[in-house]
C-alpha cells in the first residue's frame, strides 16, 4: 500500500491559503508522514493539475491512495470526477482533504488524520480491490 499526496493552493491567489508556507509543505509532508511523494501544484483543478492528477491515477497501483491537499472534499470531487472515471482509479482511493484556512501544522494534522483513516481502512479491508 503506498499513499500519493497532491497538494494545490490555489494558484497563490486565495485568501484562504495565506497563512500556509507551500515552499515549506512538501518537504514537511514528507518527512512527518509516511507517504510515497508529495507534489504541490499551484493549481490542481487547472490543465497542467489535471495532467499531475491523470499520471497519478493512471500509474497507481490497485492498493495505492491519491490524498489531494485543496478545497472542500465536496468541490473537489466535482472538479475531479471525470478523471477519476476516465482512468478507472479507484473512488474509494481518493482521499480529499480541506487544507485552506489553516498554518502548516493545521495542515499536517489534517492530512496526518487522513493517512491514518487510510490504514485504518486498509485493516479493516485488506483486499485493495475492496
Ligand atoms: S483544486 Fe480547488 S484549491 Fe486547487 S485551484 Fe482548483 S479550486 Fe483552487
Amino acid at each position: 500500500m503506498e499513499i500519493k499526496v497532491l497538494l494545490c493552493n490555489c494558484k497563490g491567489l486565495c485568501d484562504s491559503f495565506k497563512d500556509s508556507d507551500m515552499n515549506k509543505l512538501p518537504f514537511e509532508v514528507e518527512s512527518d508522514l509516511d507517504v510515497k511523494y508529495t507534489v504541490l501544484s499551484p493549481q490542481l483543478c487547472g490543465q497542467g493539475g489535471n495532467a499531475i492528477l491523470e499520471e497519478a491515477m493512471k500509474t497507481a497501483k490497485p492498493d495505492s491512495y491519491l490524498l489531494v491537499g485543496a478545497c472542500a472534499p465536496k468541490a473537489q470531487e466535482k472538479l475531479f470526477k471525470k478523471i477519476i472515471r476516465a482512468t478507472g482509479f479507484n473512488e474509494k482511493h481518493f482521499v480529499p482533504v480541506d487544507i485552506r484556512g489553516t498554518d502548516n501544522t493545521g495542515i499536517l494534522d489534517r492530512l496526518r488524520e487522513a493517512v491514518e483513516g487510510i490504514l485504518k481502512q486498509t485493516e479493516v479491508s485488506p483486499n485493495p480491490a475492496a
